[in-house]
C-alpha cells in the first residue's frame, strides 16, 4: 500500500466567499477531493475543480452523515490505496471553532494520516464585524468569550453563568437562536445587567445578513419578532453599542443576487469577475461538455485532405482544440490557412505547432473576419466545428459570396448536473441565468424544465448572441440580455447595466457556435 493520502482542514470564512484564506482557496480549487457540509459557500464549491465533491452537511431533517460517518469517510479515502492524494475537508468559519474540526484532526492523527489546518474568519467575529460590531473595544470590552448555545447533551446548565455574568467580556454566542431566550434568562439569573446591549446577526457577511438590536432582557423576543434564524450569533455587550456609530457593511451594489452561468466543462471565464467583485454569487454550471469520437472520422479524413490552399476559418477553442487535435493526429505535411476569430483561438491554435495567418482582435462577423484577412469571396471556407451547429454563419458566409464548408469534428452533449444546481435552477432561487451557447440552453431545459416555466419567471435570462438566444426563445425562454458581440465579457456587462451597474460598448457579430466561446483561461 502506498503513502495515505493528506487531509486538509479548511476553514471556509463565515459566508462571504471571498472570505476564506488564500491558501484555503488554492486548496480547494485544486484538491482532488472535496468534503463540504451546509455552512460552506456554494461558490467554493462549484468553482472547484476537484473530480470528487461530497457533500455531508445537514438535510432539511437533520444531519445526511453523523459525525463518526463524515471522520469514517475522510480516513478511508486517505488510507484508499491509489486513493486521492489531497483531501479537503472544508467547514463553515474556523474549522476549530464549534466544527468538531478538533475531533477531525485527532482521528487523522491516530490513523496516521497526515494533515494540515488552514485557519478560517470565524463567524462570531466576522457577523459582529459586518453588523458594526468589534468584539472587543479599548476600556468597555477588554475581552470576549465565544460559547455555544447548542443543547450538546440536552441543557444548558453546565454553562459558567455566573462566570459569563461577571466576566465583563463580550459574550457571543455561536447555535443559539432556539436557545435565546434560555441563554438571556440564564444570565439574567446570574446578574448580568438587564440593559446589557444585544444583537443578533444572521447570515453575517453574506447577501441574506440580517441584525436586530436590543438588550439582555429584549433581545430574545426581538429576534423571534423579527424571524431570526439560524445560521445565527448573539452579542452581549457594550460593544454592540458602537453599531450605531460604525453602522453596517454597505452590501456591495450585487450583493444578494445570485447567478448562473452555464457553460462547458472544459472552460473558466475571467470575465466573470467584475460580476463578483459587485457583490454577486456567481455560479458557474458545466452543463455540456465537447467530445470527439470515432462518429467524427469523416470531419477527421478532411482535415486530412486539407493543405496550404485551403482557408480554415476557426471561432470557438473547442473548434480550435479539435482541429489542432486532427491535425496532430493526421500530420499530412503543409498545413493550410488558418483565420483564428480570436485571440484565444490563435493561441490554441499555436499550442499545436500551427501558424495562424490572421487573428481578429475586435471580433466581427464571419464575412468580416475574411474580407479584413484578405481573403476573395469566391473562395472555399472550412468550418471545424460541433456537429449541431446551426447555420447561421453558413449564411452569412453565402451572404458575403464565400462557400462555406463545415467540418463536423465533434459533439457538444450534456453533462449530468448536481442535484444542488439542478433545485437552484428549477426553485427560481436565482436572480439571472446566462447561457453560452444554444447546447447550453438545451442541456439546461433538460435539466430543469421548470426554467420555461413557473421557475423561470422572475429570472434574467441572458445569451451570449442571437442565435443562443433564438434557441431559448425556441424553448419557452426569453432573453432579456444579449450583448451586441457574443463575447463572454460583453454578456456581462450588459447584464450588470441591466441590474444597474456598469457600462459596456459594444459592436455587431453573428453568433452560430452550438459550444460556448473560449474561455479566457
Ligand atoms: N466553525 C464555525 C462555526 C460552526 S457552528 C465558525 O468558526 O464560524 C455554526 C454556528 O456558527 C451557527 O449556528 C451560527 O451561530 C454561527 N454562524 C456560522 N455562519 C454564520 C454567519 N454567516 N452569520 C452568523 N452566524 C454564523
Amino acid at each position: 500500500m502506498g503513502e495515505p493520502g493528506k487531509v486538509y482542514l479548511v476553514g471556509a470564512g463565515p459566508g462571504d466567499p471571498d472570505l476564506i484564506t488564500v491558501r484555503g482557496a488554492q486548496l480547494c480549487r485544486d484538491c482532488d477531493v472535496l468534503i463540504h457540509d451546509s455552512l460552506v459557500p456554494a461558490e467554493l464549491v462549484s468553482s472547484s475543480s476537484a473530480p470528487e465533491k461530497i457533500y455531508v452537511g445537514k438535510t432539511d431533517g437533520g444531519h445526511a452523515m453523523s459525525q463518526e460517518e463524515i471522520t469514517a469517510l475522510m480516513v478511508g479515502l486517505a488510507l484508499r490505496p491509489d486513493g486521492p492524494r489531497s483531501i479537503v475537508r472544508l467547514k463553515g468559519g474556523d474549522p476549530y471553532v464549534f466544527g468538531r474540526g478538533g475531533e477531525e484532526a485527532l482521528a487523522c492523527r491516530e490513523a496516521g494520516i497526515p494533515f494540515e489546518v488552514v485557519p478560517g474568519v470565524t463567524a462570531g467575529v466576522a457577523a459582529p464585524a459586518y453588523a458594526g460590531v468589534p468584539v472587543t473595544h479599548r476600556v468597555t470590552s477588554r475581552g470576549v468569550i465565544f460559547f455555544t448555545g447548542h443543547l450538546a447533551g440536552g441543557n444548558l446548565e453546565h454553562l459558567p453563568w455566573d462566570q459569563l455574568a461577571s466576566s465583563g467580556f463580550t459574550l457571543v454566542s455561536y447555535m443559539g437562536v432556539k436557545t435565546a431566550g434560555r441563554i438571556t434568562e440564564r444570565l439574567l439569573e446570574a446578574g448580568l445587567d438587564p440593559e446589557t446591549p444585544a444583537m443578533m446577526v444572521q447570515e453575517g457577511t453574506t447577501p441574506g445578513q440580517r441584525s436586530v438590536t436590543g438588550t439582555l432582557e429584549t433581545i430574545a423576543r426581538v429576534a423571534e419578532e423579527a424571524q431570526i434564524r439560524p445560521p445565527a450569533v448573539t452579542i452581549l455587550g457594550r460593544v454592540v453599542e458602537l453599531s450605531a456609530r460604525l453602522g453596517a457593511q454597505r452590501p456591495r451594489p450585487l450583493a444578494g443576487r445570485t447567478v448562473v452561468v452555464l457553460k462547458a466543462e472544459e472552460s473558466s471565464y475571467d470575465e466573470l469577475a467584475p460580476l463578483r467583485r459587485a457583490g454577486a454569487r456567481v455560479v458557474e454550471v458545466p452543463i455540456v461538455r465537447c467530445a470527439a469520437g470515432p462518429e467524427h472520422h469523416q470531419g477527421r479524413a478532411t482535415v486530412a485532405g486539407l493543405g496550404p490552399d485551403d482557408v480554415v476559418l476557426l471561432r470557438s477553442g473547442a473548434a480550435a482544440r479539435f482541429f489542432g487535435q486532427a491535425w496532430l493526429a493526421v500530420n499530412p505535411g503543409p498545413q493550410p490557412r488558418l483565420i483564428a476569430g480570436s485571440r484565444t483561438v490563435a493561441h490554441t491554435l499555436r499550442g499545436f505547432d500551427l501558424q495562424v495567418s490572421f487573428t481578429e482582435e475586435r471580433a466581427a462577423g464571419a464575412a468580416k473576419i475574411l474580407a479584413a484577412a484578405g481573403v476573395e469571396p469566391g473562395s472555399t471556407i472550412w468550418l471545424p466545428r460541433s456537429r449541431g451547429a446551426g447555420d447561421r454563419t453558413i449564411r452569412v458566409l453565402r451572404e458575403g459570396g464565400y462557400h462555406p464548408r463545415p467540418i463536423p469534428l465533434y459533439d457538444t452533449l450534456p453533462v449530468v448536473v448536481p442535484a444542488d444546481v439542478q433545485s437552484l435552477l428549477s426553485s427560481g432561487r436565482t436572480d439571472a441565468v446566462l447561457f453560452l451557447s444554444g447546447s447550453c440552453v438545451e442541456a439546461a431545459v433538460a435539466a430543469a424544465p421548470g426554467l420555461a416555466t413557473e421557475a423561470g419567471k422572475g429570472i434574467t435570462f441572458g445569451a451570449v448572441g442571437p442565435l443562443t438566444a433564438g434557441v431559448a426563445e425556441g424553448l419557452g425562454i426569453h432573453c432579456a440580455v444579449i450583448p451586441e458581440r457574443p463575447r463572454v465579457g460583453d454578456l456581462i456587462g450588459s447584464l450588470m447595466a441591466a441590474m444597474g451597474v456598469g457600462d459596456p460598448a459594444p459592436e455587431g457579430m453573428e453568433d452560430d457556435r452550438t459550444d460556448p466561446p473560449p474561455s479566457s483561461g
